[in-house]
């Protein structure tokens, strides 16, 4: 039987009025790249901070790695990793400090040089955050999720607001850590990115889960309801020209 990660069951989140999440259940399998879309204000962040201990919920279950967030909600923290916002680092320590920090907060001793050489980042053992391009620094936030060898790792958006060869480049990081066995959750605006990456995606509106299956079935149900494109495909789109004129070999260096 597949070994489920995450559980999640009837989970209820209401901030006064309002119910952000209403009564949502899914799960996610041991290795999967499992993609929560949605527009803005769907519920997405509240159900990731929810399963991350970082929210209260109002009612529902939630497991992760076996543990239950209602009783051992310390145990989860130690077995995830979360991504913080490039604004929490501290500005006056280099990235060897902050992974050294951070592994102080996890109680584990890691290599530095050798998490920030899995997001090709060991050039810049001695820079600061501020100087890192976009691309380096999620990759970056990427390595800190790593430093406490997680089972599970949550990411939220994690490539908006980069360029396109960027974003490949992070998206093949993302294959690597899946490969090495960790799960992975992520959250995305963008379309292509759910597709090359996720194995499962839930797609959720106004608090609920509207649709979860793989991206491939999702689509074979739409073409089965008969939705045809108004306009046939080329074989490339303007990202392509853009990466092919501009970019070379994928080498991180972005
Ligand atoms: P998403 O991540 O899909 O954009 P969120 O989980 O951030 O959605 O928000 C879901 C809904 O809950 C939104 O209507 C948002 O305004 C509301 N919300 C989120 N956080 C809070 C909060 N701390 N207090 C009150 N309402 C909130």
């Amino acid at each position: 039987m597949t070994e489920q990660v995450i559980e999640v069951k009837n989970l209820v989140k209401k901030y006064g009025s309002l119910t952000a999440v209403d009564s949502i259940s899914f799960s996610v399998s041991k290795g999967e790249i499992f993609g929560l879309l949605g527009p803005n204000g769907a519920g997405k962040s509240t159900t990731l901070e929810i399963v991350e201990t970082l929210r209260e919920k109002t009612s529902g279950e939630v497991t992760v790695c076996g543990y239950s967030l209602d009783k051992e909600a310390a145990l989860i923290k130690k077995v995830i990793g979360v991504q913080l916002q490039s604004s929490g680092y501290y500005p006056g320590l280099n990235l060897v400090q902050l992974i050294e920090l951070f592994a102080g907060l996890y109680n584990c001793s890691v290599d530095p040089i050798q998490i920030l050489s899995m997001v090709n980042l060991q050039e810049k053992s001695k820079a600061k955050v501020k100087e890192l391009s976009g691309g380096q620094r999620q990759r970056f936030s990427i390595a800190t999720t790593l430093v406490n060898q997680p089972k599970v790792i949550f990411l939220d958006e994690p490539t908006t607001g980069l360029d396109p060869q960027a974003r490949r480049s992070l998206w093949e990081l993302i294959r690597t850590i899946q490969a090495q066995g960790t799960t992975i959750v992520l959250t995305t605006h963008y379309m292509d990115e759910a597709e090359y990456l996720c194995d499962r995606i839930a797609i959720m509106e106004k608090g609920k889960i509207i649709a979860l299956d793989t991206p491939d079935s999702l689509i074979d149900q739409l073409l089965e309801s008969g939705f045809e494109r108004k306009k046939e495909m080329k074989a490339a789109n303007l990202e392509d020209v853009f990466i092919h004129l501009t970019g070379h070999a994928l080498t991180g260096d972005y």
